[in-house]
């Protein structure tokens, strides 16, 4: 009777029920479960796994580039943010209304570590989610623009309720495609959100792309709805070798180390 059971879970594609079937039955015997809680309790096996699985798909489909999560960020030592704030975003009333979220501020102070713990809750609530390093997203624009695929690749692109750009500014972009880029901005806008982080503020965005008008235009859809972030202070790379540094420049004063700290910088004037 099992396995003819487990024959028929398997043909109507249940093979998550199938597998458990045996101990699920186990379990409600020594239970004295109804026939309905028996069911009930094999049905929740079957679709348990099917979101779990769903789940490692989107993750797998996220490409995001390492597993920083919420919980791990220090809020003590990158005040300009709070967890409360970050908490806020976590209702993802902000992507449902397509709205944006710019993280700016130097390296090392956590933007893309928020910005990917923000995929992965994201990514938990049931979204699609789709993260490029800037650099990623410039290459691949390219590839299908000369593939003659760039409106199929953007149509599937969009279809990701949100999308991580990360790191725009670090690397130089070929000016010819910034009209690609803008294109990409200008279909995302008011349609799909994007998280973007960046060490460029927005003054310094005309000679990044090499054109103040388009630069313009596409901060003005960027930000249009957007909550834009400034994360200041120390690189948290830097965060253990800060007092090493600072015995360095006591012992070096002339030498300049590319630092804000706060503690560095009063040492060097005393
Ligand atoms: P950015 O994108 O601003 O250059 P990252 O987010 O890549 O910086 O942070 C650099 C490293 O420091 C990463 O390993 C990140 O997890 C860690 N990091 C940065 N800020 C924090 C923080 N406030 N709490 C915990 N880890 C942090
Ligand atoms: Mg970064």
């Amino acid at each position: 009777m099992i396995s003819k059971l487990q024959k028929s879970l398997t043909d109507i594609r249940c093979s998550h029920a199938a597998r458990a079937l045996e101990e699920i039955l186990h379990q409600s015997n020594a239970n004295d479960d109804s026939n309905a809680e028996f069911l009930v309790k094999l049905l929740d096996c079957e679709i348990y796994h099917r979101n779990q699985n769903r789940l490692k798909l989107q993750y797998r489909r996220a490409f995001l580039p390492c597993d920083k999560d919420l919980e791990s960020f220090d809020f003590s030592f990158q005040t300009s943010i709070s967890k409360r704030q970050v908490n806020s975003w976590l209702d993802f009333i902000w992507l449902d209304n397509r709205e944006n979220k710019l993280l700016l501020g130097p390296s090392g102070v956590g933007k893309t570590h928020l910005a990917i713990g923000l995929a992965r809750k994201a990514l938990l609530k049931g979204y699609k989610v789709r993260y490029f390093s800037m650099d990623e997203l410039v290459d691949e624009m390219i590839l299908k623009e000369a593939e003659g695929t760039w409106k199929d690749w953007l149509k599937k692109l969009l279809k990701h309720d949100l999308i991580i750009l990360d790191e725009l500014g670090y690397l130089p972009i070929d000016h010819r495609y910034t009209h690609l880029f803008f294109q990409f901005i200008n279909s995302c806008y008011e349609y799909r959100s994007i998280v973007l982080t960046s060490n460029k503020m927005p003054n310094q965005w005309g000679r990044y792309f090499g054109d103040e008008s388009a630069a313009m235009a596409i901060l003005d859809r960027l930000m249009h709805h957007a909550e834009v972030i400034v994360l200041n202070g120390d690189s948290y790379r830097l965060k253990d070798k800060l007092d090493t540094l600072r015995q360095a420049s006591e012992k070096f004063p002339d030498s300049s180390f590319p630092l804000r700290s706060k503690k560095l910088s009063d040492s060097q004037q005393s």
